[in-house]
């Protein structure tokens, strides 16, 4: 018998994805639209490390996300290895209103490949593209700055709930294609 027969495979699948970036880029509004459709307009952060479980269907097969947030520990700069250990995923979030949070995207890069594996799927996010007239960040730059570092690239609204399913989904079924790949 296979170690992997079709139906073990997907149905053990687990994937630990990472929420990363500046303190009050989204990151928790993000995860409540995605998982459970809803926004918090005043939105405090709570400390300590929370996750959330999101079961999606991939080419008819069910596959639980395990998305984890931060919960405010990036204000102290208190992230830990042990909230990086054992991700396949990571979303890499700014604020497109506030150009600070998009120039310490290296510095987020870096932590995650300090204490993750090099290939985790990562998608840079824009977030909060509903804010249009105070926008900082241009859409060019956001694109370029993925093409360079080789990542997917998409702008979100946690708002408007624009685009933030396809967030989470790019890098899921990214991850499924290549563990696909291995198996076969
Ligand atoms: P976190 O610290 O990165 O988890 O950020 P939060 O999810 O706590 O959000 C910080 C603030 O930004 C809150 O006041 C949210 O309501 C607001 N916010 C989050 N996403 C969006 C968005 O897409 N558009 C707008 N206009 N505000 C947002």
């Amino acid at each position: 018998m296979a170690f992997y027969s079709e139906e073990q495979t997907t149905e053990d699948y687990l994937f630990k994805i990472v929420l990363v970036g500046d303190s009050a880029v989204g990151k928790s509004n993000l995860l409540a639209r995605f998982a459970r459709d809803e926004f918090y307009p005043n939105s405090k952060s709570t400390i300590g490390v929370e996750f959330q479980t999101q079961k999606m269907e991939i080419n008819g097969k069910e596959i639980k996300a395990q998305i984890w947030d931060t919960a405010g520990q990036e204000r102290f700069r208190a992230v830990t290895s042990a909230y990086y250990r054992g991700a396949v995923g990571a979303l890499l979030v700014y604020d497109i209103s506030r150009r600070q949070t998009f120039n310490n995207i290296s510095r987020w890069l870096n932590e995650l490949h300090t204490h993750s594996d090099m290939n985790v799927v990562t998608i840079l996010v824009g977030n909060k593209s509903d804010l249009k007239d105070a926008r900082e960040v241009s859409t060019a730059e956001g694109k370029a700055l993925a093409e360079a570092q080789g990542l997917f690239f998409i702008e979100t609204s946690a708002l408007d709930s624009s685009n933030v399913a396809a967030a989470f989904q790019t890098v899921v079924i990214e991850i499924y294609n290549i563990l696909s790949r291995k198996v076969m």
